[in-house]
């Protein structure tokens, strides 16, 4: 019986170090422990023990069952363990794999050249000042010496909402608004970026919609050269330190005299191409000293103050940075097209 006893503890034991789940382990409990075990009916025959051998061998059957019993236990904790560890190991992040890049946007290239502009301009002292696209006649025209029934009115067809509100045709309302702000008193020095809407067919060089920035500067003793400089420090700036300008005489409603300024073309070096029609310059801008009747008309006395604007179309000016010869470019959104402007950011 003790030979026995030892025997099943030994078979147990061997079977729980085998055993490959917690399932497994289980049914080996019940089989050995179990009230139907080979244990228990062991003990059955412990009636024809003498009283001697009796209790003997109850406290080996005790022993036998306790290392079962501890034996099941440890390989219990063994088991869990080996579990948790093949979750984690399933679970690994692999750091090193290469990670499924994201599609960002970037800037658009008039978006660009626009804050390229007002970065140029802020860094000579000027403020960036906005208005609203849709705007009363007397800003787009009447502030700015276009009375209605003026001829060169007709310049710009508009898009009239009502008699007196249209879409702005120009940059110069937010001139006449902030000069109107000033209640007559320079300094004033700013530009103004923003849409503007005219009456025109889109073709390769014009659209309904599209961007200006003006510039505007009012004070004491502002003349003619104070213009130029400004314009010779755009442009150098813009389009490259060789780069020489010209104005010439040219006509604005709200300016006089007005001008429009060319730059040297680069491509030919002025010698005459096909991006310069020949002539070795490009125009780039329209400006002028600001006419007394504006300056009357928001309040500034044009004995004591003079001043000069100007205005350019950035489609223009990004057209010739970067060599783009359809402005639809600008505002069709071929991502073909906006992804070469990437390097931008
Ligand atoms: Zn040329």
């Amino acid at each position: 019986m003790q030979e026995r006893l030892k025997e099943l503890q030994t078979e147990a034991l061997e079977k729980i170090a085998q055993a490959a789940d917690l399932k497994e382990l289980n049914d080996i409990r019940v089989s050995y422990l179990g009230k139907k075990g080979p244990i228990t009916e062991v003990l059955k025959g412990m009636g024809k023990l003498t009283a001697e051998e009796r209790p003997k061998m109850g406290a080996l059957a005790n022993e036998v069952r306790d290392a079962i019993s501890s034996g099941i236990e440890e390989k219990h904790k063994q088991l869990e363990a080996a579990a948790v560890e093949a979750k984690l190991a399933g679970e690994t992040i692999d750091v090193t794999l290469p990670g499924r890049p994201m599609k960002t946007g970037h800037r658009h290239p008039l978006t660009n050249v626009i804050e390229e502009i007002e970065d140029l301009f802020i860094g000579m002292g000027y403020t960036v000042e906005e208005g609203p696209e849709v705007e009363k006649d007397y800003y787009n025209f009447e502030a700015l010496n276009l009375p209605k029934g003026h001829p060169a009115r007709d310049m710009q067809d508009s898009f009239y909402i009502t008699e007196e509100f249209l879409l702005r045709t120009h940059t110069s309302p937010v001139q006449a608004r902030t000069m109107e702000k000033h209640k007559g008193k320079g300094p004033v020095k700013i530009i103004c970026p923003g849409k503007v809407y005219r009456r025109d067919n889109d073709d390769a060089t014009h659209s309904h919609q599209f961007m200006q920035i003006e510039g505007l500067v009012i004070d004491e003793n502002i003349r003619m050269t104070d213009l130029k400089g400004t314009l010779q420090v755009f442009a150098k700036k813009m389009f490259g330190e060789d780069r020489e300008i010209r104005l010439r005489p040219s006509f604005f409603p709200f300016t006089e005299p007005s001008v429009e300024m060319d730059i040297s073309c680069k491509i030919c070096s002025g010698k005459g191409c096909s991006v310069c029609k020949k002539t070795g310059w490009i125009e780039i801008l329209g400006a002028g000293m600001v006419h007394p009747n504006v300056l009357e008309m928001a309040g500034f006395d044009s004995k004591k103050y003079t001043g000069f604007a100007f205005g350019m179309g950035p489609e223009r000016i990004a057209m010739l940075k970067y060599g783009v010869d359809d402005i639809r470019h600008f505002y069709t959104n071929d991502v073909r097209f906006l992804q070469q402007f990437s390097i931008h950011e």
